[in-house]
């Protein structure tokens, strides 16, 4: 049998890459992972919020129940295992719009399956110093924000202690494919794992899929007091980052889909924060970037129709942080033990899209 230098390839080095990756180390796999830190990143803009209660309607994020404790264990144990901190458990402070609003929030949040969700005793937040919450508002637990700039450079210093890791654009032309192996530059490796985000559409393997990319832009701002540690979200969101910085996001939108923010996206932004808060601020900085969602808005994971040993791990959506730590636990039980991937996740539903 042909010798493997590797037993993984992993390229792109966005929170996707990157739990992958701890998750194959931490099975004693020997893997190289390939990214261009000069590419962009959705992970790098993203506001890293964990949210189990999301939109207008309250809705219970989907799995939440067994994403959210994954997800917990997995970020404390990297937290350690890279000396770092970037895990800031805040819960979600959610102003009633009216008193229509606050009754119908506080029947659903009556519901067990709801409930261990929502703050239910000790003192209500105050945030009136800053907030417009005439009618109160209700507190989501179990949230809070990933401060994904830090997870991502710490964890690439760590594959660069551990000699797998490569600063450089991926030409997916370079890659040729055996029954049994993969090969790239010289290098042998069982199998091959993308994780590229927005550019899988470049990808001749899997462009075929059914992306959906949403651009999306966030606000840094000053404040002339410093905010509460709360997350404030009421069709959009703000939180503190530093005693007197505060972030604020996001738009969803079209048209162009670039990496640039925008003039228009901005005023969108001071406009919603402008009807949620009293106080006087300054834009500091505004970034964006493109989301990789899906047509139904589930994972695109699993491996390819016709290349046993060419796997995907993308379509993580507005949810990267919370989905990606299980489902890369997932990929790995399926690529080495055979378990069944979640059928909603497989990219197995889209197969007749390669075959038509
Ligand atoms: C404005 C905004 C706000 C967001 N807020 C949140 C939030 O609060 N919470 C949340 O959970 N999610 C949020 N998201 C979504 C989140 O960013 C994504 O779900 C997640 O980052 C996707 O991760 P990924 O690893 O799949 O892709 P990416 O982070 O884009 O990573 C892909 C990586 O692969 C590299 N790459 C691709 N092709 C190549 C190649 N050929 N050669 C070399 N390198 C390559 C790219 O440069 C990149 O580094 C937000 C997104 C945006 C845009």
């Amino acid at each position: 049998m042909e010798a493997h230098n590797y037993d993984y390839l992993v390229v792109g080095q966005g929170i996707a890459g990157t739990s992958l990756a701890m998750h194959l180390m931490d099975l004693g796999k020997k893997i190289l992972i390939v990214s261009d830190s000069k590419s962009p990143s959705s992970s790098k803009v993203a506001a890293g919020i964990f949210n189990p209660l999301t939109g207008k309607k309250l809705v219970k994020t989907w799995l939440a129940d067994d994403l959210f404790p994954y997800a917990k264990g997995f970020y404390a144990d990297l937290e350690s295992r890279l000396q770092a901190k970037f895990v800031y458990e805040t819960p979600i402070y959610r102003p009633f719009r009216s008193i229509a609003e606050q009754n119908t929030y506080l029947a659903q949040t009556a519901d067990p399956k709801i409930a261990s969700y929502v703050k239910q005793s000790g003192d209500p937040a105050d945030l009136s110093a800053y907030v417009r919450a005439d009618f109160g508002g209700l507190e989501v637990i179990k949230a809070g924000w990933i401060d994904l700039p830090v997870l991502l450079e710490k964890s690439r210093e760590y594959f660069l202690a551990n000699d797998s890791f490569l600063d450089e654009a991926f030409d997916i032309n370079a890659l040729s494919v055996s029954p049994q192996n993969v090969f790239w530059k010289g290098k042998t490796f069982k199998k091959v794992v993308l994780c590229q985000g927005f550019f899988a559409l470049e990808n001749a393997f899997f462009n075929w899929l059914p992306f959906a990319p949403v651009k999306g832009q966030i606000l840094d701002i000053e404040t002339v007091i410093p905010l509460q540690n709360y997350i404030v979200n009421q069709g959009i969101f703000t939180f503190p980052i530093n005693a007197r910085t505060s972030r604020v996001g996001a738009t969803y939108s079209w048209d162009p889909l670039d990496w640039k923010p925008t003039k228009e996206a901005t005023a969108e932004l001071k406009e919603k924060l402008d009807a949620m808060f009293k106080i006087p601020y300054q834009i500091k900085s505004e970034v964006a970037g493109i989301r990789p969602s899906v047509k139904d808005r589930r994972p695109l994971i699993g491996v390819h129709p016709e290349h046993h040993n060419v796997a995907i791990f993308n379509g993580l959506g507005t949810k990267g942080v919370t989905l990606a730590p299980f489902f890369a636990n997932e990929l790995v039980q399926h690529l080495e033990n055979g378990k069944e991937l979640n059928p909603l996740v497989n990219i197995q539903r889209y197969f007749s899209l390669y075959f038509r």
